[in-house]
């Protein structure tokens, strides 16, 4: 599933060859996406310049003349730039064509994405309830720590809930409290300031990491063959339950929270 490293480099992989380009005509071969994409798609981008185009969490925002376009690639959604007559393989649902002969065109075998046009989605409940980006200025130890003042829940579905840090998916929540030496279940409101200082640093490592290695794949984005570029972040725990902690050789341990897959090491992390 893309998760924020992915859709980060998506945006550094596309941004380039959209901005300032007009948008020309709107080719939708099959709409029906997490939410259909408008009826009224092609006549609302036509004739529009592409001015920004930013990120929120795992959301794509298009900044037009008039409005925005939102974007989002679910569990298996890419974008990718393409001369517009490239032929359209299977789940090649959305093209826009821009005004140089090159196509954005979005796939998504499984349908979970979104492409919607809207006048403002600041204000949407998809993108207001959001909480601070991971990689911006309102994220560190000392945010954590308040925020996690009185939570039971185990630190990890903590890390994970979008309304209290965007971005932090399965793989690197396991990853980041692996490096911060903390404990996947323990409970959020009783970590000390000291240690969500570490998490937080180890949250911003994890997540850097993944966008510069994805970065030597963004090539990958304007090739015909679709061939996707997720990362090969050398993982520490995640997916190696049974197999020895790289710090002290332990035998990492698999378990589930909140029903998503946990590895961690009972000896580094307290
Ligand atoms: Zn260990």
């Amino acid at each position: 599933m893309p998760e924020l490293p992915e859709v980060e480099v998506t945006r550094l992989g596309i941004q380039e060859q959209i901005l300032g380009r007009q948008i020309v005509a709107v080719l939708v071969r099959d709409g029906r996406l997490r939410r259909p994409v408008n009826p009224d798609l092609a006549a609302r981008l036509q004739g529009q310049t592409i001015h920004r185009l930013w990120r929120r969490g795992k959301y794509l925002l298009v900044d037009l003349d008039q409005g925005q376009l939102l974007l989002h690639l679910g569990m298996s959604g890419h974008l990718r730039v393409l001369p517009a007559e490239t032929p359209a393989r299977a789940h090649d649902h959305v093209d826009v064509l821009l005004d140089d002969g090159h196509c954005l065109r979005f796939h998504d075998p499984r349908r979970f994405g979104l492409l919607l046009w809207g006048e403002d989605w600041s204000t949407d409940p998809l993108l207001a309830r959001l909480g601070p980006e991971p990689l911006g200025p309102n994220f560190d130890g000392c945010y954590l720590y308040r925020r996690s003042r009185g939570h039971q829940q185990a630190i990890k579905s903590f890390l994970m809930d979008a309304q209290q840090v965007v971005g932090v998916g399965n793989i690197y929540a396991n990853e980041s409290l692996f490096r911060a030496g903390i404990d996947p279940r323990r409970a959020a409101g009783r970590i000390a300031l000291p240690r969500y200082e570490r998490l937080a640093r180890a949250v911003v490592e994890v997540l850097q990491e993944a966008i510069a290695e994805g970065g030597t794949t963004l090539r990958d984005f304007t090739r015909p063959d679709g061939k996707k570029g997720y990362f090969r972040l050398s993982l520490a725990v995640y997916g190696r339950d049974g197999e020895p902690c790289h710090a002290c050789g332990a035998i990492l341990r698999g378990i589930r929270i909140a029903g998503r897959s946990t590895v961690f090491c009972s000896n580094c992390q307290r």
